[in-house]
């Protein structure tokens, strides 16, 4: 039973937040590493990390020391003035990518939208103001700003909000003949994610991965990589798309894991396209924040390390063990995919659209999972997570999936 307190916060949250959102009847108070206690003192283990935000769990003691010394210095001093921790972060980023400057900003959806502003001025300086037509897959999502959400190839994103942005064009997921098909002359730059999140955990090949460049390259586009979910050592690799050997991007977007809990997003540009803001053509009044910055150096030292990254890895690879034990038993799933701790689970067709039914069976279990759409069962762990903490979660899901299957 939930007290009072709860109660009354849970139905005051209902009355004063815009209607977009509909929390569940939990309110949480305080977390640590992969645990997160509610108002009642109920502790639930948290297999989503926020939307794959908080990275090294809740209140990470390294996390918390970067903000403690950041936060006593300096908050903020606009882009008219420098301060250290946005010039380190980006040093940083340039020493063990391919990038060759880096935009900072405060979100997934702004960095997206620095990207695609970045293609379009290119492609108009260098080919003219015809070449603009960005092309992006069925499935993707790229944030919620109108030329975000038009990125987006989810038309259930875009209803009621006409007029969209000119200047997209979708193609099918994973297709080499509709992206053949679509690269026209007028295609400035393809952005994708290289594992769809929001889409359902969905993997690009890696051989349509190296033939986007191809492609790109033969028609003089920009390829863009959106790892704002799958990338920052989510898959076991700092970005995801470095499964795919010899692929290198021209823009990469970041966000979410970045900044472990807050927000700041960021928009990495290879050499080809790192001078072609001119000043004053785009910004962010907090983009670059040092406090953020501070604890994005952390994340990214951690991210950037082989052993660090292994460890994703092996993490990973037992979590995925558990869930095709689990569905050898209930046969719930007609497919458990993903790398590293990016892992999606899609329920057998007859089940319907049962995901939030689970998300709510979980809730009731002390366990908090995602899904993707309404399909998939979607989990994105913090890399610190025990391997015992897996294995309650497991168990806690086991029962979940039993009670599923009676049902
Ligand atoms: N791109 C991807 C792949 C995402 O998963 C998201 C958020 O879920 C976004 C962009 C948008 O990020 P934000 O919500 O920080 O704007």
């Amino acid at each position: 039973m939930i007290n009072q307190v709860s109660n009354d916060l849970v139905k005051l949250g209902h009355k004063v937040y815009s209607t977009n959102y509909k929390p569940r009847s939990v309110v949480f108070e305080s977390g640590k590493g992969s645990k997160i206690w509610d108002l009642d003192g109920k502790q639930y283990l948290d297999f989503g990390s926020g939307i794959g935000v908080t990275c090294l769990g809740h209140c990470n003691s390294e996390i918390l020391e970067a903000i403690r010394d950041q936060s006593e210095k300096l908050w903020h001093t606009s882009n008219f003035y420098f301060s250290e921790p946005p010039i380190r972060l980006a040093e940083d980023i340039i020493d063990c990518t391919f990038a060759d400057k880096v935009y900072f900003c405060n979100s997934g959806a702004e960095a997206n939208e620095a990207a695609i502003k970045i293609a379009r001025k290119y492609s108009h300086d260098h080919f003219g103001p015809e070449k603009r037509t960005i092309l992006t897959f069925e499935g993707s999502f790229h944030g919620r700003t109108l030329a975000a959400v038009t990125a987006t190839a989810q038309p259930k994103f875009h209803v009621g909000f006409e007029p969209l942005p000119a200047g997209f064009r979708y193609c099918k997921f994973n297709d080499l003949e509709s992206l053949k098909n679509s690269f026209q002359d007028d295609v400035c730059a393809v952005l994708l994610e290289p594992i769809q999140g929001e889409g359902g955990i969905r993997p690009f090949s890696i051989e349509f991965l190296q033939q986007v460049r191809k492609f790109c390259d033969q028609n003089q586009a920009l390829l863009m990589f959106d790892e704002i979910q799958c990338g920052m050592g989510r898959t076991g690799k700092l970005f995801a798309y470095e499964w795919a050997d010899g692929v290198v991007p021209d823009i990469v977007t970041v966000a979410k894991a970045f900044g472990a809990g807050l927000p700041i997003g960021a928009t990495l540009l290879g050499k080809k396209v790192s001078e072609t803001l001119p000043l004053g053509s785009h910004g962010s009044t907090f983009g670059g924040n040092p406090v953020c910055c501070a604890i994005a150096r952390v994340v990214f030292a951690k991210a950037s390390s082989s052993e660090f990254l292994q460890i994703i890895e092996k993490k990973g690879e037992f979590l995925l063990s558990l869930l095709n034990g689990m569905n050898s038993k209930f046969q719930v799933f007609s497919e458990i995919r993903g790398k590293g701790l990016m892992i999606g689970a899609e329920f057998n067709e007859e089940l319907g659209d049962i995901a939030p039914q689970v998300l709510n069976l979980c809730l009731e279990n002390h366990l908090l999972v995602l899904q993707s759409g309404t399909t998939v069962l979607r989990l994105l762990p913090a890399y610190t997570i025990s391997l015992d903490e897996i294995s309650e979660g497991a168990k806690r899901l086991e029962k979940v999936l039993e009670d599923v299957c009676q049902m």
